[in-house]
């Protein structure tokens, strides 16, 4: 079932054990699983079934600091959320991404990724993946991994029939949470927000946020700060570690060698380190792009290295008439250390009002930044 606004869910007498805060990805997810085991379950989207001016406002905010992207731009506030505009790359997260490392503290997640093995074939069919190959060794410290490009399901497209007839999950959009109340034991209810008015509280056994990083930080640190700490306890990691993946151009690549991988239909090709290189270097995982450029380029290159390198441009000249042929364009994506002190946090309520319009949040440096979102 999907109601256009809470009036209209109200009527329905629908009653849920479990509230599922926001319609992207993770809610969309957990709604389905759940609903499939027959247990009824509400979920709560502040947008509507389309992108509107109105809703994305809410998402408004300033960037101060280091660069990064608009906050209205980078979300979207409808059903599906952001999976509206994500690109649909995917990969299994590695082994050791979720490990504690001895060189990087705070390092290392309450799940390993045998966790999250069980769950893959449910990934599979819901993102519409092709089966992925293993890793292959380049050399001791470089591997050549997959990256899929999937067809980036949307989940509001993809699943809105089957929302919409669901006897066991009700969707109600145009409805959001400003705040949660808790006794420091059990979350008791959420203050709703409906098409421009107060909607009092919602209670249902459990609730699950899935508003999307940043505005599940924001939810958790206004409700625990309203309620004394009553919705998350022990909150010293809320609303902190706040990462990215940082990406660089590296530079640029002559290719000597084609033997060892192949580029996609893009081409592309993407190469990681090997657990080893990690330890040795004490550097944390990372993705190395390689986009492939047309011939011409490769004597571009060896033209500008000639004028810093010259031996380097005569060696790559000899190579010229061998099987060198593709010069490439590298960008690394890199893991983010872990620092407690990059937080983003909300001074102020989740208003009525847009949350971030007229806010100013600031970013600090790239090792001790913050996203912080204030009313002015
Ligand atoms: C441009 C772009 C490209 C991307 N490409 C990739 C990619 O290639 N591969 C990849 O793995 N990831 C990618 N991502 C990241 C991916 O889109 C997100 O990780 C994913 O959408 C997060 O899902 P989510 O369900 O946690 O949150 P969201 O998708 O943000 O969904 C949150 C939902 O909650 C709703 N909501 C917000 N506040 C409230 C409230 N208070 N009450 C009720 N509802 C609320 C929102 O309207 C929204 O529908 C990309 C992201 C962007 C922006």
């Amino acid at each position: 079932m999907i109601f256009d606004s809470y009036e209209a869910y109200k009527q329905a007498s629908f009653k849920p054990k479990v509230c599922i805060l926001g319609s992207g990805p993770a809610g969309t997810t957990i709604a389905r699983k759940l609903g499939a085991a027959g247990i009824p379950v509400v979920v709560l989207e502040a947008g509507s079934r389309e992108f509107s001016d109105q809703s994305q406002d809410f998402y408004r905010g300033a960037t101060v600091g280091d660069y990064y992207f608009d906050l209205d731009i980078t979300r979207l506030r409808f059903m599906g959320g952001s999976s509206n505009h994500w690109a649909g790359w995917c990969r299994v997260l590695d082994r050791q991404d979720f490990e504690p490392k001895a060189w990087a503290p705070d390092t290392g997640w309450p799940i390993s990724r045998a966790d999250i093995e069980p769950y893959l074939g449910d990934v599979h069919d819901i993102l519409e993946l092709p089966d992925f190959r293993p890793d292959v060794p380049i050399s001791d410290d470089i591997r050549w991994v997959q990256l899929i490009k999937s067809p980036a399901v949307r989940f509001g497209e993809k699943f809105a029939g089957e929302l919409d007839r669901s006897k066991t999950i009700a969707v109600v959009l145009n409805t959001y949470a400003t705040e949660l109340a808790g006794d420091g034991r059990r979350v008791t209810g959420a203050r709703l927000w409906s098409n421009g008015q107060d909607a009092g509280t919602f209670t249902a056994d459990y609730f699950i946020t899935c508003t999307g990083g940043l505005e599940n930080s924001r939810l958790l640190l206004w409700s625990n700060r309203r309620s004394n700490g009553g919705v998350v306890p022990n909150a010293a990691a809320l609303g902190r570690y706040w990462m990215e993946h940082p990406t660089f151009e590296g530079g640029n690549a002559i290719l000597a060698n084609y033997d060892e991988f192949e580029v996609d239909a893009s081409n592309e090709a993407f190469f990681s380190p090997t657990l080893a290189a990690m330890e040795r270097l004490q550097i944390l995982n990372f993705g190395i792009r390689l986009i492939e450029s047309p011939y011409p380029n490769v004597k571009r290159l060896i033209a500008d290295l000639a004028c810093t390198a010259p031996d380097m441009a005569e060696w790559m000249s000899s190579k010229l008439d061998q099987r060198l042929r593709c010069a490439a364009q590298l960008y690394v994506a890199w893991e983010q250390a872990p620092l407690a002190s990059t937080r983003s946090s909300c001074r102020r309520p989740m208003s009525t009002m847009p949350a971030c319009r007229a806010s100013s949040c600031t970013g600090r440096s790239r090792r001790s930044s913050a996203v912080r979102c204030s009313k002015a």
